[in-house]
């Protein structure tokens, strides 16, 4: 098998059909053995049937039906769990990544790279507050951690088989896929497209399933929020310490005793502010650690065409 394509659904009956042809066309012309694997994540409207439909006329077709909605990147997961291709494209099923660029990454991968990726230049047809968010969260996870993860990039992408072998080893709950892959490694290279608008439906992408997103994507790859209590420890102690002076001064040279609800209850205030946001962080680590220990499998596979060897 030369190429498997992994396509995650939830709620998307109204752009299988055009995916489909657009993959087809795309895959057929490239002369190679393919299979398409879509991955059903608990859809609440009839993807699961088209996609059987489409899997009982044509035997690329591949399925595997997730037992309720997981996310998204626990769905490709659960494709790159299942695919034997030599390549292997993830690519969202609204056609807001383009089919056709299949091709040159395709292309790009045989002179070389392990992982070429898409980068989007322009956005259409998104919120304005996603662009925004989106575009902070880049920046931030970028800062924040020490590997280089693409900016502006989804999770589109082709892969070389030894990639996907690596990332099958990774065995954490909360994927972050696009920054697990450049951890590996390997040579990567990029293709730019615009993306498109989303075909038919609407976002699976909730703001607060992007918002665990991002805090999976930054506590995965970064203690720097940890040590923020050591900082903010530094801070705060170095303010305290001037204030100190200034009231032994007051007192003892100036015999003026400072008074102050006010202070006293905004320090205590500020204080408290503090220590519940740097328990927060730990939380969030520590609740991610828990979901680590507790091992329950990542998904659970209602049915499936793939026989397994
Ligand atoms: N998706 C999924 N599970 C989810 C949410 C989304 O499998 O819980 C799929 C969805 O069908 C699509 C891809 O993930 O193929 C990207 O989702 P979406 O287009 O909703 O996200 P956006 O492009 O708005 O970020
Ligand atoms: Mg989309």
């Amino acid at each position: 098998m030369n190429l498997s394509v992994i396509i995650p659904i939830y709620n998307e009956e109204g752009n299988i059909k055009l995916l489909y042809e657009r993959l087809t066309s795309v895959v057929g012309k490239m002369n190679l053995s393919y299979e398409l694997v879509f991955v059903n994540d608990g859809s609440k409207d009839s993807s699961l049937e088209i996609i059987k439909q489409y899997a009982a006329q044509h035997p690329e077709i591949k399925y595997i039906n997730l037992s309720r909605n997981f996310g998204h990147q626990i769905a490709v997961s659960a494709g790159i769990d299942n695919v034997v291709g030599n390549a292997v494209v993830i690519i969202d099923a609204d056609l807001q990544d383009p089919p056709e660029l299949i091709e040159p990454m395709y292309k790009m991968l045989n002179e070389g790279y392990q992982v070429v990726y898409a980068k989007r230049k322009q956005r259409k047809g998104e919120s304005l507050l996603k662009l925004i968010t989106a575009k902070l969260f880049y920046r931030t996870i970028d800062r924040l951690t020490d590997i280089d993860i693409p900016l502006d990039t989804g999770d589109f992408r082709i892969m070389d088989k030894r990639v996907v072998d690596v990332l099958k080893l990774m065995p954490e709950k909360h994927k972050f896929l696009r920054a697990q892959i450049s951890w590996i490694g390997f040579k990567q290279g990029f293709v730019t497209y615009d993306r498109d608008e989303r075909h038919a439906g609407k976002t699976g992408y909730t703001f607060s399933k992007m918002f665990r997103f991002a805090l999976d994507g930054i506590t995965a790859f970064s203690s720097t929020p940890l040590r923020l209590a050591s900082y903010a420890g530094f801070v705060v102690s170095g303010i305290t310490f001037l204030l100190m002076i200034y009231a032994l001064v007051s007192k003892f040279v100036y015999h003026d005793v400072i008074e102050g609800w006010t202070s006293l209850i905004l320090c205590v205030l500020f204080i408290g502010g503090i220590q519940l946001l740097v328990i927060g962080i730990i939380g969030e680590y520590i609740g991610r650690m828990a979901d680590n220990i507790r091992n329950r499998p990542l998904y659970i596979i209602g049915e499936t065409n793939i026989k397994k060897e």
